[in-house]
């Protein structure tokens, strides 16, 4: 509206000049050189006018072109940066599907209209790692590294890089700088605890285990278990530098955590029986009986009295054992072998058969063949057991659930795959199980016993 007015008055103006100088005319003389010009003051009024326009516009055009946003410069670099975003998003689909040099045409093309994004350093390094271009992936994490904004991505890639070349020293330097980058994420704290694992470093491990449960990273009995391994681990290096007060308090600890943990019974029973005293010993051992009886745990027990003799252990397995646990197939085994050793045969034979039940183990087969020829020597009786064992079930073993190793003693990781508490005490023909079948198994086999 303003300025349909100032339009008008301006308008308004003109006219009124024009008129006043029809009103007064005169005549301009110009000479330059050899020129002479003569015209009238309208006409010179009028090319100001013009001349003063284009100036104007001019003057427009150049502060348009200077300040205004989208200009010609914009106009290119706009282009150029669609076409990076195109190179990215395709060259990010083209490792997804594995199609190693198509990610590297579009990482190069992505360089050269995004260059200096922290996205085309990771499309750059995401590409050498699909084509198995160490050294180049290896730059790319490097100039990663030197970005604020993308030392944290650098790291997590030089981290599987380090896997890569099974260098975990180094993997562990990457994962603490990750970690003072940006404290407690859950993939570092993880990578820390994995690796401080795979290196032994138990109480490494058990400090990022603690910071681990108080985040959402992990969470209820697999952080109790692993808390109990981890804290027997930890007992057995302080009973190996012989700070036996402390290996206590590791292995008390790991068997409340997890009082089916068959090591840690047998650990915290053999080292009650050297720093406590007899009655806590024996309500140790009527516990762990009661909750979790095997026969590693039934080793440990007959070695708290050093140098016992076969008739005693026997005597005292069956009076103060046994009765925690009387119908146990361990604890008839238990009492089998010991009545075995002591050459107390008709013991030996009630036991193995009801520890055998309706389908006897290998094992308890092969006894029974050993028990006919010494009590009897009867070579033919024990010839029908030896027979009939061959096609009996397998005895349990510690089995590694991730590669199926066989143990005859647990062990913290897998002699063959490495793998981190993976062994079970169950029979291998029972098939490949999860972990966490096989302990439910466990629990309905020690509640069905109790
Ligand atoms: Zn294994």
């Amino acid at each position: 509206m303003m300025r349909a007015v100032f339009v008008f008055i301006f308008i308004a103006l003109l006219a009124f000049g024009a008129v006043w100088l029809s009103d007064y005319p005169g005549d301009v003389r110009l000479t330059w050189g050899g020129y002479q010009v003569e015209t009238s003051i309208i006409v010179v009024a009028a090319l100001a006018l013009v001349f003063a326009v284009i100036v104007a516009l001019i003057y427009r055009f150049w502060v348009w072109l200077k300040h205004g946003p989208g200009r010609i410069g914009e106009v290119f670099s706009a282009r150029r940066r669609e076409k990076g975003l195109e190179a990215l998003s395709s060259g990010m689909v083209a490792i997804a599907a594995g199609d190693a040099g198509e990610a590297r045409r579009q990482a190069v093309e992505a360089e050269k209209n995004l260059s200096g994004e922290p996205m085309t350093l990771l499309l750059a390094a995401q590409a050498a790692e699909l084509n198995e271009d160490d050294r180049a992936a290896r730059v790319y994490y490097d100039r990663m590294l030197a970005r604020a904004d993308t030392e944290f991505l650098g790291l997590r890639g030089l981290i599987s890089r380090a896997h890569k070349e099974g260098d975990l020293i180094k993997a562990r330097k990457y994962a603490e700088r990750a970690e003072e980058l940006r404290p407690g994420t859950a993939w570092v704290l993880k990578e820390l605890y994995e690796l401080a694992l795979k290196l032994r470093d138990w109480e490494a491990a058990d400090r990022i285990l603690a910071r681990m449960s108080k985040g959402k990273a992990a969470k209820g009995e697999a952080v109790k278990r692993a808390k109990a391994v981890i804290s027997y681990e930890r007992a057995l290096e302080c009973r190996e530098a012989g700070k036996r007060e402390e290996a206590l308090a590791f292995a008390t600890t790991a068997h409340e955590l997890d009082p089916t943990f068959v090591p840690a019974a047998a650990l915290d029973v053999a080292l009650t029986a050297s720093l406590s005293s007899a009655r806590k010993l024996q309500k140790l051992i009527d516990e762990s009986w009661k909750r979790a009886p095997h026969r590693d745990l039934a080793e440990a027990i007959r070695k708290t009295v050093p140098g016992e003799q076969p008739p005693d252990w026997f005597r005292r397995a069956s009076q103060t054992v046994a009765p925690n646990n009387p119908d146990h197939v361990e604890t008839h085994m238990m009492l089998a072998k010991a009545a075995f050793e002591s050459r107390d045969w008709g013991p030996a034979r009630e036991h193995l058969m009801k520890a055998g039940g309706d389908n006897p183990s290998t094992s308890i087969l092969r006894m029974l063949a050993a028990l006919e020829e010494k009590a009897n020597a009867d070579a033919i009786a024990a010839r029908e057991w030896i027979i009939k064992s061959a096609t009996a079930p397998q005895d349990p073993l510690w089995i590694c659930n991730a590669c199926g190793r066989q143990e005859e003693t647990w062990n913290v990781h897998c002699p063959a795959c490495d793998s981190f508490d993976s062994f079970t005490w169950r029979t291998a023909d029972r098939g490949a199980h999860s972990t966490d079948e096989v302990e439910a198994e466990i629990v309905q086999e020690i509640a069905a016993g109790s």
